[in-house]
């Protein structure tokens, strides 16, 4: 399977990681929209939100907590902070496994035109 984000777990790509589990990755993005902004993945592959089987409950809720224990670690839990899951073309996704954006250290706009 030809996945940028898989080739990242299997560590044939280089990446910031930030935090890693048996179930989870997570690294600093390429071209960060905010001061700290890292993506919390499965190891396995998920293409979209849409492709989220119930099985996969476990390692879905597992990519929430991670994300605040990253918010913890970084000092802006408290000051906020934003998670975004971008879903096929008009919800912006660009990678095709599941990521779940963590996005720190400034005050964000809503709505995300
Ligand atoms: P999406 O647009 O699918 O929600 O988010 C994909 C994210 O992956 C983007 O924010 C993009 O900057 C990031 N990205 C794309 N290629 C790479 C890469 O090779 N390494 C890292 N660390 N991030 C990447």
């Amino acid at each position: 399977m030809d996945c940028l984000f898989c080739k990242i777990i299997d560590k044939q790509i280089p990446a910031e990681i930030v935090y890693e589990d048996d179930l989870v990755l997570a690294f600093k993005d390429i071209s960060p929209q905010a001061p700290f902004h890292a993506l919390v993945i499965p190891k396995k592959h998920i293409a979209t939100l849409n492709d989220i089987a119930e099985e996969d409950r476990a390692v879905v809720g597992h990519m929430v907590i991670v994300a605040g224990k990253i918010a913890n670690e970084q000092g802006f839990a408290e000051a906020g902070y934003r998670t975004v899951f971008n879903c096929n073309q008009d919800g912006g996704q660009t990678v095709y496994h599941i990521h779940l954006h963590v996005l720190g250290g400034k005050a964000m706009g809503w709505p995300p035109y």
